[in-house]
């Protein structure tokens, strides 16, 4: 007589082990006649047939029938015999095929086997991955936001007010179709990372500490240093009693997380409309050392100056936190810093890449160097 999935009233673990031991034991009986490849394969499709085999059914009777408060038990259980029948389905297959083989000899073992490639991290991606890690063991913590934003997070709320002109500095690529609505609420693909400070300002009181990595866009045409998308990261860090020299501090770990503990770090004054003082953060050119040359060669990466640029960062303006005052963000009681980072170029500088297309071409003889 056939095995047949019961229907289970009980499902004390009793019942449970009961009705799991009848199938496992039926499922022994029957692996134990595969003869052939024939009955193997009737075999298989009696027990893992998508429609109607048998663990199609012990899910639906079992798991999806039993009430509420036995579901975890019984999710668990079936869960188990999925992998037990599976397990056994494949034994049963090796055996038989290793019968057939025995009388008729005609596996040549000396064909190479089947390779199957392992993936890998995409070098963007790691360093991605590497540069949030160091700021994770200093506790900040990882937020993100939506790649199609408003006007009003990706600028206004960032201190870029309508028709100013750092607006066009950055190249934006909107959505079409949004000339009817005003125009904060326009929509467009992120310039930025830095809309999701705001967002997670308005969700969170102080203090905060986020890092935000993600795809930006920008209407810029592709070349060996520029592309249409490309990563980037932020970091927000806002508290009572925040200043420069936590920035500074921060920072220079960071990079020295990154490239070791000899590069240098220097700051230069520069200008982003939501930071108040800002700069750029420059770095002993981790290529030749900070002497601009490598052997006789000119070190192209930092222009022979022995200085890279790797960020942007500053003071959070006053202006910004006016954004977010209600929700504990008085800029005459908090302060905090930010800083962002274009993840691709500091992946070129890293792996000695010279054009950024290569990063987003999808050549597998590129991308499997760093398999
Ligand atoms: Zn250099």
């Amino acid at each position: 007589m056939a095995y047949t999935v019961p229907k289970l009233t009980d499902y004390s673990a009793a019942a449970m082990e009961k009705a799991a031991g009848d199938l496992l034991s039926a499922l022994g009986e029957e692996a134990a006649k595969v003869k052939n490849d024939s009955d193997w394969k009737a075999f298989r499709d009696r027990w893992m047939a998508r429609k109607n085999g048998i663990l199609t059914q012990i899910n639906d009777q079992w798991l999806k029938g039993a009430p509420k408060e036995a579901k975890r038990e019984a999710g668990i259980r079936v869960n188990e015999l999925k992998a037990a029948v599976a397990d056994i389905i494949d034994k049963a297959e090796y055996i038989h095929l290793e019968l057939s083989t025995a009388t008729s000899s005609a596996v040549d073992i000396t064909l190479p086997g089947i390779r199957r490639p392992i993936g890998a991290e995409h070098p963007v991606i790691r360093t991605m991955h590497e540069i949030v890690s160091v700021f994770q063991k200093l506790g900040y913590s990882v937020a993100e936001g939506p790649v199609v934003e408003t006007d009003y997070y990706n600028f206004e709320a960032l201190n870029f007010p309508p028709d100013h002109p750092a607006r066009d500095t950055q190249d934006t690529l909107f959505i079409a179709g949004q000339q009817s609505k005003p125009q904060r609420e326009r929509l467009l693909l992120r310039t930025h990372t830095s809309p999701v400070q705001i967002r997670t300002m308005e969700k969170m009181r102080p203090p905060i500490r986020i890092v935000i990595p993600g795809t930006v866009h920008r209407n810029d045409p592709p070349d060996a240093s520029h592309s249409p998308m490309f990563h980037q990261i932020e970091g927000l860090a806002v508290d009572t009693n925040i200043t420069f020299g936590d920035l500074k501090g921060t920072l220079d770990h960071f990079v020295k997380a990154l490239y070791g503990a000899n590069v240098k770090t220097h700051f230069r004054p520069s200008f982003f409309p939501f930071t108040e003082p800002s700069a750029e953060l420059y770095v002993t050119c981790f290529i030749c050392g900070g002497s601009g040359r490598r052997g006789t060669d000119p070190c192209r990466p930092c222009k022979q100056t022995g200085w890279i640029e790797v960020l942007g960062c500053g003071m959070v303006d006053p202006n910004v936190f006016e954004f977010v005052k209600d929700n504990g963000y008085d800029p005459k009681k908090v302060s905090g810093f930010a800083f962002g980072m274009g993840v691709d170029r500091l992946a070129l500088l890293k792996y000695g890449v010279d054009d950024l297309q290569y990063f987003f071409q999808g050549d597998v003889r590129f991308l499997e160097q760093w398999a």
